[in-house]
């Protein structure tokens, strides 16, 4: 039972020490290239900080509890054999991770913006005007489950490699705080190509955080595509 507990503690201390890490990193990047961008914000990414490191505890006490069951028990669908199951499935379980994620949050995300969800929880998220680096994990707790439970969960029913599971939560993670960094860090080559049509990067998501009312995609933008919320590119 100990190291049960000993696990989750150890996952939240992993998340937070995550985060502090790479907003860090792109925070400091930004005074770089950008010296002046969070100039008066200071206040505000205090209230960032605090929010998302309560956050990586409700991402890290789960996600102790499973690792420690998949360890002791052999809980969840992960393996660690690559050749468990064929090797296309390793790029094709990546894939549909991010799909599955980014078609829980969009819809989640829309029923936050709700006039009475959103007062009582996604407000919290959008005090960040604008955000900043350290904005990535800044929910309100039931946000913070609803977005960071959903990898947990999944990882029962969709057999996931370890190391693509690693892939996932590095690309979750670069681009939660890239895309809140209030500048775009991608070359215009990929933003404004094709691709740029599809995938989100911080020029799509800095619109969401002006306007509110669109963009609410995490990864790609079929979704908003399909459901007329897209309203296209800022210029962060
Ligand atoms: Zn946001
Ligand atoms: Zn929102």
């Amino acid at each position: 039972m100990d190291s049960l507990w000993l696990s989750a503690l150890a996952m939240t201390v992993i998340v937070a020490v995550r985060y502090l890490a790479t907003s860090g990193l792109f925070a400091w990047l930004t005074h770089r290239v950008r010296p002046g961008r969070y100039a008066g914000l200071e206040q505000q990414m205090r209230r960032e900080i605090a929010w998302s490191l309560a956050s990586a505890a409700i991402y890290g006490v789960p996600a102790g509890v499973i690792a420690w069951g998949w360890q002791k028990h052999g809980w969840t669908r992960i393996y660690a054999d690559p050749r468990d199951y064929p090797l296309w499935w390793l790029p094709v379980s990546f894939l549909l991770y991010l799909l599955l994620h980014d078609t829980w949050f969009y819809w989640t995300h829309r029923w936050m913006h709700r006039p009475k969800v959103f007062r009582a929880i996604h407000g919290i998220h959008h005090a960040s005007r604008p955000p900043t680096a350290w904005a990535a994990m800044n929910f309100h707790p039931i946000e913070a489950a609803i977005v960071g439970l959903f990898i947990p969960a999944l990882v029962f029913v969709v057999p996931i490699h370890v190391g693509m599971l690693g892939l996932v939560l590095l690309v979750m993670t670069v681009m939660g705080v890239t895309n809140h960094m209030g500048w775009e860090i991608f070359p215009r080559r990929i933003v404004h190509a094709p691709a740029g049509k599809w995938l989100i990067t911080a020029s799509h998501h800095h619109r969401h955080h002006e306007q509110y009312k669109c963009n609410y995609g995490l990864y790609f933008r079929h979704w908003d595509h399909l459901c007329k919320t897209d309203k296209g590119l800022s210029a962060p």
